[in-house]
């Protein structure tokens, strides 16, 4: 059997290219005799294969030299602790509410401190991103937070809030890499790889160098201090070592696509393909407003939910695998991440239509 086209929210599809690379290089890395899950991480080829992913990075996000780049374990969920753990000075920070993983962080940040919800888009089932432009940004807030992509809903921050000269936080993991950011913009941002970049078990922080400090909130575990992680180049302990390389890969495989505009123009062409069909389907319908639709992660519904399960079933058998809205919302969610192919978006339009015409 060959390979399906994968629209799954995360793990999620990684360039052919990548895995083909690596599976070559599986049992003996460039002539080491050894896989690179087998070697240490203090070795000098290993100590080479997190720098360059470094670099490569910061070629591609254009990284500021007063940014920290991080290497994590734990999930992108640890990350809602570490944030109030590492940010929190005056125990006040602000949220804001476009979904179900901005929830979570919220939810997290009140276990440390005094979590402000300064904006909310709950009213309409997530379906938009509240208008940020003028928020009631208390004096001592610590931080603003936002989830930028919402993967589940389909939202996107396609303008990001004005927070008064507060630091900006941003969970970036479904969007990061697809398109240029201004890195600048952000105190911190973070993304867990498996929606857009690498293998689940890695978690990258970009960080301005001023934010990191010992003072942190009493009790926060070794393990959860940013400055320990950016004092010791993400080797602090063993890092998630294979991960790791397979993101590096994908750096490249950017790179040698042309980078992240090109990658934005691509990802732009692919998501319209799928939102014109939507657009003009009397069968399926997109589910968020179309200013604030996201590039990466696109749920549509039929309005019957036996007819979206038919959907579902008949698509799997065509080898579209993965459709299946999140559990909490239902219906159906295609994620089309950058190493979707255009081609696979096409396919999967050519089979609604057909699905629909059956359906008239
Ligand atoms: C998937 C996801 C998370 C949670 O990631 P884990 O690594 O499973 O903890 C958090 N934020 C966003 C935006 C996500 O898409």
């Amino acid at each position: 059997m060959g390979r399906i086209y994968n629209f799954s929210a995360g793990p999620a599809v990684l360039p052919e290219e990548v895995l083909q690379e690596a599976a070559a290089e599986m049992m003996d890395y460039q002539g080491c005799g050894m896989s690179v899950m087998e070697m240490s991480h203090r070795s000098k080829v290993y100590d080479k294969i997190i720098k360059d992913a470094e670099q490569d990075l910061r070629d591609l996000l254009n990284i500021p030299d007063n940014y920290k780049v991080l290497f994590l374990q734990g999930g992108a969920s640890l990350i809602f602790a570490s944030v109030p753990m590492n940010l929190m000075k005056n125990r006040k920070a602000g949220y804001i509410l476009t979904g179900q993983w901005a929830k979570k962080a919220f939810a997290e940040a009140k276990i440390y401190g005094e979590a402000i919800e300064l904006a909310s888009s709950a009213d309409k089932t997530f379906s938009y991103i509240p208008d940020c432009s003028d928020l009631d940004i208390p004096e001592d807030l610590d931080y603003v937070y936002i989830c930028e992509n919402n993967t589940i809903y389909g939202t996107k921050f396609h303008k990001l809030p004005n927070t008064k000269g507060k630091i900006l936080v941003s969970d970036v993991s479904s969007c990061f890499l697809s398109e240029p950011i201004d890195v600048t913009k952000y105190g911190m941002l973070y993304a867990g790889v498996q929606k857009n970049v690498g293998p689940a078990g890695v978690q990258i922080v970009i960080i301005r160098e001023d934010l990191l400090t010992d003072d942190v909130l009493p009790y926060t575990p070794t393990m959860m201090k940013y400055k320990i992680h950016a004092d010791n180049e993400s080797l602090y302990n063993t890092p998630p070592c294979y991960g790791i390389y397979i993101c590096g890969k994908v750096f490249k495989w950017i790179k040698a696509m042309g980078g992240l505009e090109v990658m934005k123009k691509r990802n732009e062409e692919k998501a319209k393909v799928l939102y014109d069909f939507l657009d003009q389907s009397k069968l399926f319908k997109g589910t968020v407003v179309p200013e604030d639709r996201s590039l990466m992660n696109v749920p549509f519904v039929t309005g019957d939910e036996a007819l979206d399960a038919e959907f579902i079933a008949a698509a799997k058998a065509a080898g579209f695998e993965n459709l299946k809205g999140h559990r909490t919302v239902g219906g159906m969610r295609a994620s089309i991440y950058n190493a979707m192919p255009k081609e696979g978006v096409e396919k999967l339009v050519a089979f609604m239509k057909k699905f629909e015409e059956e359906h008239a």
